[in-house]
């Protein structure tokens, strides 16, 4: 379970930072905490989190003095009061539910521990996919959007849901649970401290996968170089700050050889549809939609961008 400490309802928490009085204060935090412990399914241990709470300096600081703060003081103590709430609440279950809730945050990154698993096609290339350098993603422990610095591989997500695809939606279960990857078997939503260690360590790659001398190596090199997100992103920048049409073509240019890439693996190449997004990552045709715009085929068959604003 992802830890969050936005429980409450925003509206009523906007009144308490605004006009509540310190009665209101001590009513929410309990209110709070009902919500985060029901959530964690811990209720019973209400008692004993709040008792502990009520040591806690940052409690007992706005219990003493919050009808004399301003409103945004209020909301950035209670918001730290919060994360420390949460903690609390997740060290009385230190252990997994089941829950499945952090397979429904999206899949895991293969790391190189994880190699074996497809070497025994205990998972098939057909159920993983590739983020390549430069991609635009968002990263989940920092929670920024940023450019991907390098490449990594990911078991696929529902395109709905972003559940994994392994999450067996009818009672949590992990299809593969036996053999999940590393990054599955070290994340603990009550201690997420190994996951951000994971986190900076080296990712599985294409290359890993391939092995030396594949045959298709060459062919993936050269798709990365001439559809890159490198490219991609400045022919977008080009066209943001001069208005230049050029830039478009550029744009629309990387995504054609992009889909002469995909069809020349799949037809010549004779490669299941479903092993591309490994191969060769994400259509660029549907990655674009990071730019705000979507591409769509005119009745002369003539590829446009059409902004989403
Ligand atoms: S592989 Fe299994 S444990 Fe890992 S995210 Fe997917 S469903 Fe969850």
């Amino acid at each position: 379970m992802q830890q969050n400490s936005s429980f409450s309802d925003s509206s009523k928490l906007q009144d308490l930072f605004e006009t509540g009085t310190r009665k209101d204060f001590v009513a929410e935090v309990r209110q709070a905490m009902r919500q985060i412990l029901a959530k964690l399914q811990v209720e019973d241990h209400y008692e004993q989190v709040i008792s502990e709470i009520k040591r806690e300096p940052g409690y007992r600081e706005l219990n003493n003095t919050w009808e004399k703060l301003e409103s945004a003081v209020r909301r950035q103590k209670w918001q730290e009061l919060m994360e420390r709430l949460v903690q609390l609440a997740y060290a009385t279950r230190p252990y997994c539910l089941r829950c499945g809730e952090c397979c429904r945050q999206g899949s895991p990154s293969l790391h190189q521990e994880d190699l074996e698993l497809l070497d025994y096609d205990l998972i098939s290339i057909r159920q993983i996919y590739t983020l390549r350098q430069g991609e635009p993603v968002k990263f989940n422990i920092e929670g920024r959007l940023g450019f991907l610095p390098g490449e990594l591989v990911k078991i696929k997500e529902d395109p709905e849901s972003r559940n994994c695809i392994f999450l067996v939606r009818e009672n949590n279960n992990c299809a593969i649970y036996h053999h999940r990857p590393l990054q599955c078997r070290i994340q603990a939503c009550w201690n997420p401290e190994e996951l951000e260690k994971l986190y900076h360590q080296k990712k599985l790659t294409r290359r890993h996968l391939l092995r030396e001398d594949h045959p298709l190596l060459e062919l993936l090199e050269a798709h990365n170089e001439r559809c890159s997100f490198e490219k991609l992103d400045s022919a977008f920048k080009k066209f943001h700050e001069t208005d230049d049409e050029k830039a478009i073509d550029q744009v629309l240019d990387i995504l054609r050889q992009d889909m002469v890439f995909r069809d020349f693996v799949k037809t010549k190449l004779d490669r299941d549809e479903e092993e591309l997004d490994f191969l060769l990552g994400r259509p660029l045709m549907e990655l674009v939609r990071a730019y705000g715009v979507r591409v769509e085929k005119d009745e002369n068959n003539v590829y446009h961008l059409v902004s989403e604003q």
